[in-house]
């Protein structure tokens, strides 16, 4: 039995992500693992994924999230085949999200969906100007936007995300406030991720790096908390009570199993995490599902340095109490002295980043790295599997 499976069958819960490989036109700036799709591509996989999905054990799961690549690509009867091999766990889920871009959406799959228990969707809007769409290589159009939000706001059904994007080269330090302005004039929605362009998404686009050197994250920042909404997470504001489920379980390091090329699994085994990757191949998926998988593990210092930098982008911190009960005192006190030094400059409070740590999060991480990695070996305390 592959050991993904066995692990699986030994815990009592975990997310489940299905990653769909495929998109119309490869974005300039895109760093996820896609391919232009075709529809005997699309077919072939929704059959590879309906059985994994049919020989998995049964387990709890909390949220299911579908993201790419492009789930609207599917066609209609591939997107209800894909939606009824899920049903077994998005039943009982608490969440279930699909991402689309806004030229996928129609009505009738948007009642395909309630049909099926989606809860939530995440749409990729990016910018509302067609001249820095272009610039970035994005594709569909502002009024393919604006079409698909009526049609969002006539339903009413489903909370919704949009997904924006700062630090565009050329944009100025206004973009993201324009950006949501526009977006507010249309529609209100429950969740809004603000992405940074990386340097390396940045370099694929443009040599411009040195503009990049303005701040366009804290004007944004501010103009969501004023319009009412909660910034929980470094690139993530939500209206009371609209948090991304899933996503919180990432950065909590909860037990997450995701399936398809390039998707990642993570659940604790013991003293370890056992983290499973696929391949980056759909050919390799297709022929041999789950036997595509490489494994890789996790140790317990390891683990440690992940918990500080998922957690350190969160409005709640880093867990020195769980820290302190299953890595053991020394390692929280090393946490908590290096909290105190970045407080004493007004980056952190507590133990989570202010918005002026945020702006400098790397260097944070990189000190904490550092100096745990000084330290004395982390001995655990307590099981990860009894823990996470
Ligand atoms: S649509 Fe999304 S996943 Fe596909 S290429 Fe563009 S950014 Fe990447």
């Amino acid at each position: 039995m592959n050991r993904l499976f066995a692990v699986l069958s030994g815990i009592s819960e975990a997310s489940l992500y299905i990653h769909i490989p495929f998109c119309r036109v490869k974005c300039g700036y895109c760093s996820f693992f896609s391919v232009p799709s075709d529809q005997a591509g699309t077919e072939h996989y929704i059959e590879a994924l309906g059985d994994i999905l049919a020989q998995l054990p049964d387990f709890k799961v909390p949220t299911v999230y579908v993201g790419g690549g492009d789930p609207g690509i599917l066609s209609f009867n591939q997107m209800k085949h894909l939606l009824i091999a899920l049903e077994r766990f998005s039943r009982s889920a608490g969440e279930f999200t699909i991402e689309l871009n806004p030229e996928g959406i129609t009505q009738e799959l948007l009642k395909l969906f309630a049909d099926y228990g989606i809860s939530r969707i995440s749409l990729g809007i990016q910018s509302f100007d067609e001249k820095l769409r272009s610039a970035i290589g994005r594709t569909g159009t502002v009024s393919a936007v604006d079409r698909s939000l009526e049609l969002l706001k006539k339903t009413g059904q489903f909370a919704v995300n949009t997904d924006l994007i700062t630090g565009i080269p050329g944009a100025g330090k206004d973009q993201s406030v324009r950006d949501i302005e526009l977006l507010f004039s249309r529609f209100i929605p429950e969740h809004i991720s603000l992405y940074e362009l990386s340097l390396e998404e940045t370099a694929q686009i443009s040599s411009k790096l040195n503009e990049l050197e303005e701040d366009t994250l804290s004007p944004a920042w501010e103009y969501l908390k004023d319009a009412g909404y909660r910034h929980y997470e470094l690139s993530n504001f939500c209206l009371s009570g609209y948090e991304s489920l899933h996503n919180s379980r990432y950065w909590k390091l909860k037990p997450y199993i995701g399936i398809g090329p390039s998707a990642v699994s993570n659940l604790p085994m013991g003293d370890v995490f056992l983290r499973s990757t696929f391949a980056k191949d759909i050919e390799q998926f297709i022929r041999y599902g789950m036997e595509s998988v490489s494994e890789e593990i996790i140790d317990g210092h390891t683990c440690l340095n992940e918990l500080i930098m998922v957690s350190l982008r969160t409005e709640e911190g880093i867990p020195v109490e769980l820290i302190d009960r299953v890595f053991g005192s020394n390692a929280a006190q090393i946490v908590t002295d290096i909290c105190r030094f970045w407080k004493a400059g007004g980056y952190m409070k507590g133990s989570a980043l202010t918005e002026k740590g945020m702006l400098i999060m790397n260097r944070i991480i990189i000190d904490f790295f550092r100096q745990l990695d000084a330290a004395a070996p982390i001995y655990l305390r307590e099981a990860l599997d009894t823990v996470f």
